[in-house]
């Protein structure tokens, strides 16, 4: 997720970035599998998952954003970069509205109501469970972020009129680089 607000921060180590695919890239669209094995090579991923959306800059990211089916995201919305494996949400309270964006559709903005409150329950890397009571822009990533993974885009969460609008800006985009 890429927030209008706030500076995520974090300092450029040398860690690998991976790219971030977009829009229409088919990976974005398929239902991640639960983490079986949370090791070393995962640890990495993360490492490098994070360093990836610092570099966007983001305020989250999942795992199929940069092309690995799995089901897990990082997030830093301001307290430092965090993970949650095999993420679930639940206990939907109250609505928000925030201008809500996605690294995987750079640069477009909209007005998304949510609920306000979730609670997520997940895996940290050393396979203790996470419990988290979130609130508005932390619950915003939550559920953002658990979309990307069931392979829901932010685009299915627009209204018919935003929709219409977005896919207009998007053709005019990919028009805009076949003529390049
Ligand atoms: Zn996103």
């Amino acid at each position: 997720m890429s927030g209008c607000g706030g500076d995520a921060g974090g300092s450029l180590a040398a860690m690998a970035t991976h790219t971030i695919r977009v829009h229409g890239d088919p990976v974005l669209r398929q239902p991640t599998a639960p983490v079986t094995d949370i090791d070393g090579a995962l640890a990495r991923l993360v490492e490098d998952m994070i360093e990836t959306m610092y570099a966007a800059p983001g305020v989250g990211l999942a795992a199929n954003q940069v092309g690995v089916q799995k089901r897990l995201f990082v997030w830093d919305i301001g307290d430092g970069p965090s993970v949650a494996i095999n993420p679930y949400v639940s206990d939907h309270a109250g609505e928000w509205v925030y201008d809500e964006g996605c690294l995987s559709v750079p640069g477009l903005f909209w007005p998304i109501t949510r609920p306000k409150q979730v609670h997520l329950t997940a895996l940290d890397l050393d396979g203790n469970e996470l419990s988290i009571e979130a609130d508005e822009m932390l619950a915003r990533v939550f559920l953002h972020e658990t979309d990307h993974l069931d392979g829901t885009l932010l685009l299915e969460r627009l209204d018919a009129e935003q929709r219409k609008e977005a896919k207009r800006t998007l053709r005019d985009r990919a028009l805009h680089l076949d003529a390049r």
